[in-house]
């Protein structure tokens, strides 16, 4: 029988215990303050930038929405940023993507304070993570969550094979790294993998974030697999579906993500714990 990962229910107890550090961190005058960043109108960003408005404000964070236009050109927005970067209330800077075609994204990361960089972009901590640095640095926060419910869910990945689809910056990669440091055997598969449905046929544990609908089915899916669908994306009717189909892994995996419900929640969840934690971290830079 298959299992359904309850995204919410594990989202619900990473906000819990971030809203008692919110607590303690607010009675030593700290309160944790995140803005998001979004250029543009994107219908999907701005509920995601909603959402994670609405989170914060309810741990008792102090929330910010910068929305500009999509004409804001390269120099504004640096210069937004950087009125962010010293400002003493905003100790997570996230700006939303995707961002329009004037914008170079990677100037962007590197132009955010990296002790405010919340989704730990910084290529400092893309190398810490890479070589399983100790100490406290960002982590992606979709794959960080990923592991959470991994782990809430009693799903160790040491000595299983992992397959992840999709090499982003934001979810593929680093969810191959972490997975790597939790002792999994790695494969990443993409856009241009031969054979992708015989490849995720060999994972224990299948991360899917390739922005398809129902790119992965149950023939697809190792019996037993643990299923973990990032994909957010609309089918013909426009309902919100994921990159797995869900109904046909029913019988094939042992657990699944449900989309929505699953690793959108521990998203945003984990992105309000990484701010309070750069909150925490804030007083004691070198
Ligand atoms: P992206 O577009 O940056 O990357 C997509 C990846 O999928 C690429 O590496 C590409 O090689 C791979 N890919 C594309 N087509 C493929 C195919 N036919 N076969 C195999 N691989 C293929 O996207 P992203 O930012 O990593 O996001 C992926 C999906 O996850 C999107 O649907 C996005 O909305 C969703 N997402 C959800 C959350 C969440 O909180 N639930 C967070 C981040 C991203």
């Amino acid at each position: 029988m298959t299992k359904t990962i309850d995204g919410k229910a594990v989202a619900k107890k990473v906000n819990d215990a971030t809203q008692v550090a919110v607590s303690e961190l607010v009675a030593q005058g700290i309160q944790p303050g995140i803005v998001v960043i979004i250029v543009g109108e994107d219908p999907a960003s701005k509920i995601y930038v909603r959402n994670k408005n609405r989170k914060a404000e309810k741990l008792g964070m102090h929330s910010v929405v910068r929305q500009l236009p999509d004409t804001t050109t390269q120099a504004e927005l640096l210069a937004i940023i950087e009125a962010y970067n010293a400002d003493d209330s905003i100790h997570g800077i996230l700006v939303q993507s995707p961002l329009p075609k004037q914008i170079n994204e990677p100037l962007v990361t590197m132009a955010i304070d990296p002790h405010k960089d919340v989704d730990g972009f910084h290529p400092a901590y893309v190398g810490k993570l890479v070589t399983n640095y100790p100490g406290h640095y960002p982590v992606a926060n979709t794959p960080r969550g990923i592991m959470t419910m991994l782990k809430e869910y009693g799903v160790d990945p040491a000595g299983k094979t992992a397959v992840v689809i999709g090499r982003s910056t934001i979810v593929g990669k680093p969810m191959a790294a972490l997975l790597t440091n939790a002792n999994a055997t790695v494969t990443i598969a993409h856009s241009r993998t031969k054979d992708l449905k015989a490849v995720a046929k060999t994972a224990d544990i299948l991360v899917v974030a390739t922005g398809i609908a129902h790119l992965i089915t149950g023939d697809d899916i190792k019996p037993g697999a643990t299923v973990i669908d990032v994909g957010m994306d609309r089918d013909e009717h426009g309902k919100l579906v994921g990159d797995v189909d869900f109904e046909s892994a029913q019988g094939v995996a042992g657990l699944i993500t449900p989309v929505p419900g699953g690793v959108g929640p521990m998203t945003i969840a984990t992105l309000m714990q990484t701010t309070v934690e750069l909150a925490k971290w804030s007083d004691k830079r070198e």
